[in-house]
């Protein structure tokens, strides 16, 4: 690991003030989403009325593309696309396609709540996805249909999944918990997804946006949901698989089947955060739990050239302060703050 931090250094071209290398960009391609997620676009705020970008509105790919050569050039080599749900914009696997010919992003990933994937794994793949993550909350249909707001049913999710595997993705599924809401689904989840041979990560429910409703009380600790598990299936820790990593990761024992946690409540991990956020429109986001962002769309439409868009981005970053996790039980002023919403920049 030694070797792979030092290694790392070398290609960092910018640091913020907290010392942390920009190296991971997640691009939302659409803030449209065909769930109504109650954690994050509640349906009663987010009804048939609310008004979503319009198309000129939202990054092109053309766009897209040139920002992730710029951000490549200032040390990114991971991106994730996320939305909204990003299976709704139209042609992503050409997107794909072109950010995988960008020479120093050296991995891309795709998170999606599973309801298209059945559709579109194999052109996913094809374009040179590698990695997939499903975001999946329940395996009951009436819970997930509550969950998702839209009576979506698990059936569809799952074919997605397989379809995946069968493409040759590799697959994480992401659960989100929420106390009293699904608690009773971790079971059901680790042993499906076990038997399946897929790593299941366990989620600690957050406070992105205002929109939700978030208290502490509605979060499930992981350590409890570690422990919940380890009683029926034990599991013995494991090193961290690179820096940063957000995920604490376990297997079962005796096996080499994986699960993780991921504990952004109980054990905030701002002090290697090395992710920037895109939202569709092309504001730049330094956390997720920002409130304002900045804008870079009018800076590719207004002619600025590559080196001055560049500046710009290192400046945003080596201004960086944020670690909202950290001090969310502390300072009840951040709590309480305008955030952007989670749809807007991804998860
Ligand atoms: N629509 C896609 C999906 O659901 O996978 C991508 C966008 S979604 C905003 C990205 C991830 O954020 C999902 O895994 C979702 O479960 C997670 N998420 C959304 N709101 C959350 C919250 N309040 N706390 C924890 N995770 C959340
Ligand atoms: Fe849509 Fe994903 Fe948000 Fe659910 S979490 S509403 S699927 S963007
Ligand atoms: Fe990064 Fe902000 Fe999350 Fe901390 S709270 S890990 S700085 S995105």
């Amino acid at each position: 690991m030694e070797t792979r931090v030092i290694l790392h250094m070398a290609y960092t071209k910018v640091w913020d003030r907290l010392s942390r290398p920009l190296r991971d960009l997640r691009i939302s391609v659409t803030d449209k989403c065909n769930f109504r997620c109650r954690y994050c676009m509640p349906e009663e705020l987010f009804g048939t009325d609310y008004k979503f970008l319009d198309r000129n509105q939202l990054l092109s790919f053309q766009e897209i593309i040139r920002l992730v050569h710029l951000f490549a050039d200032l040390g990114v080599e991971k991106i994730r696309i996320t939305g909204g749900e990003p299976l709704l914009r139209p042609n992503l696997p050409q997107l794909i396609q072109h950010i995988n010919q960008v020479q120093s992003i050296r991995d891309i990933s795709l998170t999606t709540n599973g309801s298209l994937l059945a559709k579109y794994a194999g052109e996913l793949k094809e374009a040179g996805l590698k990695r997939i993550t499903v975001s999946l909350d329940s395996l009951d249909d009436e819970r997930f249909g509550q969950m998702n707001g839209k009576g979506f049913r698990v059936g569809p999710v799952l074919q997605g999944i397989d379809e995946a595997a069968r493409a040759g993705l590799q697959i994480k599924i992401n659960m989100v918990v929420q106390n009293g809401i699904n608690e009773q689904d971790i079971l059901p989840m680790a042993r499906y997804f076990r038997e399946k041979g897929h790593i299941v990560r366990f989620i600690e429910f957050m406070d992105v946006g205002n929109s939700n409703g978030w208290r502490l009380n509605h979060v499930v600790p992981s350590k409890k949901i570690v422990e919940l598990i380890h009683r029926e299936m034990p599991l013995e820790p494991l090193e961290p698989n690179y820096v940063g990593e957000v995920a604490s990761r376990y297997r079962y024992l005796g096996s080499n089947q994986e699960i993780g946690f991921i504990s952004s409540v109980t054990q905030a991990f701002c002090s290697t955060c090395t992710r920037a956020r895109l939202s569709a429109e092309g504001s730049l986001y330094t956390c997720l739990f920002g409130a304002h962002g900045t804008d870079l769309r009018t800076l590719l439409r207004e002619g600025v050239d590559d080196d001055g868009i560049k500046e710009h981005i290192m400046t945003v970053w080596k201004h960086r302060v944020d670690r909202y996790s950290e001090v969310r039980l502390s300072n009840t002023l951040e709590l309480n703050k305008k955030k952007v919403e989670m749809f807007h920049i991804g998860g």
